[in-house]
């Protein structure tokens, strides 16, 4: 059957601007990391992307590598849009990325010009595209001259393969020398793509002021810790979980009885506000319009309707603030 949007889908989802751009993101948006693979069950990722789009997520997280095998969510994705989101092209917003190792030999990894070129080609075949709207260097390279990088970032947006530009597991060092090459340049740094949740706070020291000076705006990704930061670990590894799976970059061993103990406080904390422990997590991640998208994954489509939900409640008081503070503390 044709593929047909809920009409309502811009009515309750939150746009926010990225730093001063002048594109807008949803509050959540989401990523293919897991679960959209060629390992994976294709109708239950294409579910996922309607349910999504349905609700008002317009933003689409890939990268060469997310799979496994690597480049199948591209593909996965590709196909998605052709058979269900080709007229809508103009209402989303895609990202693809390069940094991390895709092909063999010296010119698959990294920051170089000759990769991170070659690699959003590829992408942009996988995914059937024309153009990608944000494209991103995943990962800082030791090796590769900063500024190398960054001409090719303006390259690919001055030839059309990108609309946008951004930077991912950047430290805030990196972002401010980026930033300044690119103005340079003439081509803006619209976005930063960090790592981000109750449990990793690494941003709150030096990134986000050298985001926010520079009118540089965030997306947070796994801001669920992997689903750490939701009720599944409460009472063991479920059958179903990322923890359990063979292909999860989750680690039973990263749910320890410290992180337990947090969760269940937490989880508390989030029962009396009436918010599952996902909806809170991700509240938080959002409180104070520091962040301007978090970027969720999932694995069925119930978890992003329940995951959106928390835009009805992004407000915390300071006693709450207060208590979360003494809770990760301990
Ligand atoms: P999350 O922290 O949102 O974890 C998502 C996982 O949590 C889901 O797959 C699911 O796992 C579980 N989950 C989600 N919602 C619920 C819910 N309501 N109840 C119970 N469990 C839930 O993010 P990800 O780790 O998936 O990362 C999100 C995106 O961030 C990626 O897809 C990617 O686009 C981006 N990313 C970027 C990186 C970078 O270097 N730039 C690195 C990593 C991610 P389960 O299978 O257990 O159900």
């Amino acid at each position: 059957m044709v593929y047909s949007p809920n009409e309502e889908r811009y009515e309750t989802m939150i746009y926010d601007r990225v730093g001063c751009s002048g594109l807008k993101l949803p509050a959540i948006s989401l990523g293919l990391w897991h679960n959209f693979g060629g390992v994976d069950t294709f109708e239950n990722g294409r579910e996922m992307i309607r349910k999504s789009f349905d609700l008002g997520i317009t933003h689409f997280d890939l990268a060469n590598n997310y799979g496994p095998p690597p480049g199948s969510a591209e593909e996965m994705f590709g196909q998605v849009l052709a058979k269900d989101l080709k007229p809508f092209r103009d209402e989303l917003v895609i990202s693809s990325k390069a940094g991390y190792k895709m092909w063999p030999g010296p010119y698959g990894d990294w920051g170089s010009r000759k990769y991170l070129i070659a690699s959003l080609d590829q992408s942009l075949k996988r995914m059937g595209l024309d153009y990608v709207d944000i494209f991103y260097s995943h990962r800082p390279d030791p090796d590769t001259p900063l500024e190398e990088t960054m001409m090719a970032l303006d390259q690919i947006v001055r030839s059309g393969k990108a609309l946008y530009i951004g930077v991912s597991n950047y430290p805030a060092d990196k972002t401010a020398e980026a930033v300044k090459i690119l103005k340079e340049l003439g081509t803006p740094l619209l976005i930063h793509q960090p790592r981000y949740s109750l449990l990793d706070r690494w941003i709150e020291n030096g990134l986000q002021d050298v985001l926010e000076e520079n009118g540089v705006g965030s997306i947070a990704f796994t801001p669920l810790a992997q689903g750490m930061l939701t009720s599944k670990y409460l009472n063991g590894i479920p059958e179903d979980s990322r923890a359990a799976s063979p292909t999860g970059f989750l680690k039973e061993s990263a749910i320890t009885p410290e992180v337990l103990r947090k969760i269940r406080a937490l989880n508390q904390m989030a029962a009396a506000r009436g918010q599952s422990l996902a909806q809170f997590a991700l509240a938080w991640v959002l409180r104070g319009g520091r962040v301007t998208s978090a970027l969720i994954g999932a694995s069925r489509a119930s978890q992003i309707e329940e995951n959106v939900a928390a835009l009805h409640n992004l407000e915390f008081s300071e006693e709450e603030l207060n208590r979360i503070e003494r809770i990760l503390k301990t």
